[in-house]
């Protein structure tokens, strides 16, 4: 069975065709500048295999819809695709950024999802508009084809109103849906599964900390195997320090950037969505680059390295106190799989808690779900990679098989 996940934004597609029976990628790819004068399409047949087969190329994609013909003609591609026909594709998987109140679980696709996905369009702007148009310009292109949606807010729709709720007034809950909603849903409910896989017992049993650390970032506190807090709030801009974006902050900045410097309120949350976080303290969200300045002695690099392994830790010892027992830490995304210094930053000294990372297994982890911690450490820290294209052609699997 193939599966195609889709996650369009306002102006891109990213797509991912899966092999369900290898649970293998058979291309992989982005449509960029939908819109533009002159758009991009970058395409990989088997990516991450020897025989991998790049393509890219320049042209205007006026629309969502050149841009997904583009996709199915690589994939039917004579020579270079990867099946014969777009029939060969049993189901479509959509990644959807916010599904609001509405949904705890993925869903099928039709005319009333796409009406409730219209409506929380006010809580997540930038995505769900892009997503919407994503999804009718499949329909068109495949029909028949069962198309079903996996939300990134789905997993933390199991937390309690004394998790989600924000100290103000209740009526603006009511009355626009103000609340903690998290990110990064199918990522953290992915390493859940496979750490509670790790663990051999079901995930019912388990309490974990999970901490993507991507560009985008976020924890949560997950009690048997649920979602029962988490550091994302209303939008994606909340909790720990991330590439570009601020994290938590005192609510009343925003009014004092506003009258010390003049600065509409579009301009402010752009400078917190797009100029802050590690950015913002030292000029760069890569943490490849970070790590060559500190060497250097660069004070700024060190110091939003040490801001951001700061608030991860104080996160993991809020949510290490709200489960009273944890099984795992387990880090996932770019920085959590990818940088032992983090890990080791977030992780140091906690040997009195029963965390003790072993210093050579962290700098050395296979790519295998797998533990970094030493053998007598009490909580174990694993380090799982993430896949949110494969969880969510899994979770189309399931439905088209209710
Ligand atoms: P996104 O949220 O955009 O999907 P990723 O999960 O791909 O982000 O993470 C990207 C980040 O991962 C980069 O900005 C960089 O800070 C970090 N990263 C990637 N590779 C490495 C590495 N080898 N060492 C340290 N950090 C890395």
């Amino acid at each position: 069975m193939k599966i195609l996940v889709i996650n369009a934004g306002s102006s891109s597609i990213k797509y991912q065709l899966l092999d369900m029976d290898t649970q293998k990628p058979l291309a992989s790819g982005v449509v960029e500048r939908i819109g533009e004068d002159m758009g991009t399409i970058s395409h990989k047949a088997f990516p991450g295999t020897p025989e991998e087969n790049k393509f890219s190329a320049e042209k205007p994609f006026p629309t969502h819809k050149e841009g997904m013909h583009e996709v199915v003609a690589l994939l039917t591609d004579s020579e270079k695709g990867v099946i014969k026909d777009r029939s060969e594709i049993s189901g479509i998987g959509h990644r959807i950024v916010h599904g609001g109140e509405y949904f705890f679980a993925p869903a099928v696709v039709d005319n009333d999802l796409i009406e409730k996905l219209r409506k929380t369009i006010p809580l997540a702007p930038l995505h769900n508009p892009g997503h919407i148009i994503g999804i009718e310009v499949a329909l068109e292109l495949f029909p028949g084809v069962k198309q079903v949606c996996v939300f990134d807010t789905a997993f933390h729709q199991t937390m309690e109103p004394k998790a989600y709720m924000y100290g103000v007034p209740y009526e603006l809950y009511e009355e626009t849906g103000l609340r903690r909603y998290g990110a990064h849903g199918t990522s953290h409910k992915y390493i859940t599964d496979q750490a509670a896989k790790y663990f051999g017992k079901p995930k019912e049993e388990c309490n974990f900390v999970t901490v993507h650390l991507g560009n985008g970032a976020s924890l949560s506190a997950v009690k048997n195997g649920k979602c029962y807090d988490t550091s994302m709030g209303l939008t994606p801009l909340g909790g720990i320090i991330m590439g570009t974006r601020c994290g938590d902050i005192d609510p009343a900045i925003v009014g004092y950037i506003a009258d010390q410097k003049g600065w509409d309120l579009q301009k402010i949350i752009d400078t917190l969505t797009h100029e802050s976080g590690l950015k913002g303290i030292c000029g760069s969200n890569d943490l490849r680059d970070i790590h060559k300045r500190r060497e250097e002695g660069d004070e700024r690099a060190q110091l939003a390295f040490d801001m951001a392994t700061h608030r991860c830790r104080q996160f993991i010892g809020a949510y290490f106190f709200e489960l009273g027992k944890v099984d795992a830490i387990i880090f996932t995304a770019g920085i959590g799989e990818n940088d032992p210094l983090y890990r080791a930053a977030v992780l140091e000294g906690l040997e009195n808690f029963g965390i003790k990372v072993d210093a050579e297994k962290n700098e050395n982890w296979n790519r295998q779900p797998s533990a970094i911690s030493t053998d007598d450490s009490a909580v174990k820290v694993l380090v799982i990679a993430t896949n949110e294209e494969l969880e969510i052609a899994n979770e189309t699997v399931a439905i088209l098989n209710k």
